[in-house]
């Protein structure tokens, strides 16, 4: 029984019982079985939150950069003791791997050290006045309570990267985490209560979670009293929570679908491509923003190429991640999932593609579970489903001749997350980098889309949202700059050479 496993985990890692009961069941994508029920917040309990992070900033904007850090500190001693629980409570609730599982808590580790570094970091510019005797500077203050939404397939990761730096920089954060994975958003608050405890002097409502569904999402995107929503999940959700923001002139992060290709030249390193290509596309069973999702070949090593991606997805193991560290592929979230992957495959079968996967797998043993083999699709032309992003294992095989014209195509899609190119010849690899080549956020060479690392700034552009998180500058956002003006002399020049008398 997957429900006690997850009962010990959660007592492991200090989740109340009081916060265990409610009319809300959660579910194991591993099995189909319910594995908890939770108490969705009420619109008074939202509101509730928000005045205790209103409360909370009051207090935690005063304090100083470095010693918000120290809690973000005790924040990542905590998670890298709960490594391996989290992890799999991870796997049990999102069906990742256990790779993956844990890999997620080390992504969390990982960003709480960069934003520790940052706390002493927060630097603004002096700039040069044209008047004399002035100063001109810009400072970096903190913004307000930050309302986190995440999405189901990084349950935990995606929190931290906002957290983590929204903390330092002074902010309170409110996280509604995925309908489908709110256990392990309970594990990391309990996580951090302890954090807060060894940190001392913490304020109270510095950190909350709101379990519930869109609904929830839509109050804390509506409250007046929260200047900033960082948002990841479907370009659908981020079109919505977008224009309710900007309504209000509120601030948005959104981190939203992708639609990510990949080039192979003919100077590629084919091994290479090839196990860099079966991990973006096949890894975490395809539910990553950053999935590789469509794939240009070049004529002359297309069949070569694809005969041994095909291989390789006839014979990857599926299956549940808990029964061997040999399986590489856990099951879709849901069914609905699955319906989605299935209304693709025979779309795309419509446009004149060859079809190799795609079938559900594993039924017999796991009835209310959707285990797929990943769909390897080799399409004539980029039409129909492959203009959109469907969130499962299905990968388009097209073939190009040209370059420019494999690179025009490549950016001929709604969204803009990720993208990589295998070749070996760098006037290829330094076009497809240049503002001639991907229009996207994340631009790879002799590496896959996916799996990004902490430091470096993660987001899109288009459809994709144009946020970013977990690295660079991505600090800002979470900030306000106010430019500062100061006159050390006798005289009053204006600027512009502008004359009042009086
Ligand atoms: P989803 O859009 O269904 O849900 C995401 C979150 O938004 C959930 O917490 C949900 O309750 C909430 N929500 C939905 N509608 C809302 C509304 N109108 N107002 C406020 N909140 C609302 O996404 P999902 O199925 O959980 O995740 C998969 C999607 O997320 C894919 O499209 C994937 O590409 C995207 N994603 C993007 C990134 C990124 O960094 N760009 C990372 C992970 C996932």
């Amino acid at each position: 029984m997957l429900a006690d496993e997850v009962a010990s985990l959660l007592d492991h890692l200090g989740v109340s019982p009081d916060r265990r009961h409610g009319t809300r069941a959660v579910r194991s994508p591993l099995t189909g079985e319910t594995i908890a029920h939770l108490e969705d917040a009420s619109s008074q309990g939202v509101a509730e939150t928000v005045a205790h992070a209103e409360a909370a900033f009051r207090q935690w904007r005063s304090v100083p950069p470095p010693r918000r850090g120290e809690l973000v500190r005790l924040l990542g001693l905590e998670l890298r003791d709960a490594k391996d629980v989290l992890g799999r409570l991870v796997t049990i609730e999102a069906g990742k791997i256990v790779s993956e599982g844990r890999g997620e808590v080390q992504e969390m580790i990982d960003i709480c050290d960069f934003a520790v570094g940052l706390s002493r970091q927060l630097y603004g510019l002096t700039i040069a006045s044209e008047r004399p005797n002035h100063r001109m500077m810009e400072q970096w203050h903190p913004l307000g309570p930050t309302g986190v939404i995440t999405s189901f397939n990084f349950p935990v990761a995606v929190w931290s990267w906002n957290a983590a730096l929204a903390l330092v920089c002074g902010n309170p954060v409110i996280w509604k985490p995925s309908e489908k994975t709110p256990l392990t958003a309970l594990a990391v608050q309990a996580l951090f209560e302890r954090a807060a405890v060894k940190a001392g002097n913490i304020p109270d409502g510095l950190c909350t979670v709101l379990i519930g569904g869109r609904d929830v999402g839509e109050a804390l995107v509506n409250d007046p009293r929260v200047p900033l929503i960082s948002a990841t999940g479907s370009t659908a959700m981020g079109r919505e929570v977008g224009t309710q923001l900007a309504r209000r002139f509120a601030r948005g992060i959104l981190e939203l679908g992708g639609n990510n290709a990949s080039i192979v030249c003919p100077s590629a390193n084919l091994d290479l491509a090839l196990r860099a290509i079966a991990f973006a596309a096949i890894g975490t069973a395809g539910q990553r923003c950053t999935t590789l999702r469509r794939l240009f070949v070049h004529d002359s090593v297309h069949d070569e190429f694809v005969a041994k991606l095909t291989r390789v997805y006839a014979s990857v193991r599926i299956g549940d991640p808990l029964a061997s560290d040999e399986v590489l592929v856990g099951p879709l979230i849901d069914e609905a999932a699955f319906e989605t992957m299935q209304c693709a495959l025979a779309e795309a079968r419509a446009h004149g593609a060859r079809i190799h996967g795609g079938e559900r797998v594993e039924e017999k043993r796991f009835p209310n579970a959707y285990y797929v083999r990943p769909a390897l699709v080799e399409m004539p032309a980029q039409t129909g489903p492959v203009l959109r992003e469907t969130f499962a294992p299905i990968l388009y095989v097209m073939k190009y001749t040209d370059l420019n014209a494999a690179i025009e195509q490549h950016n001929a899609v709604a969204h803009g997350l990720s993208s990589s190119i295998f070749s070996t010849d760098m006037r290829e690899v330094e076009k497809f980098l240049s503002v001639a080549g991907s229009d996207c956020g994340i631009v790879n060479a002799n590496i896959g889309p996916s799996g990004a690392e902490i430091g470096g700034a993660f987001g899109g552009e288009k459809e994709t949202g144009g946020g970013r998180e977990a690295g660079s500058d991505a600090w800002k956002a979470y900030m306000r700059r106010a430019t500062s003006t100061v006159n050390y002399g006798d005289d009053l020049p204006l600027a512009q050479g502008v004359r009042f008398d009086i």
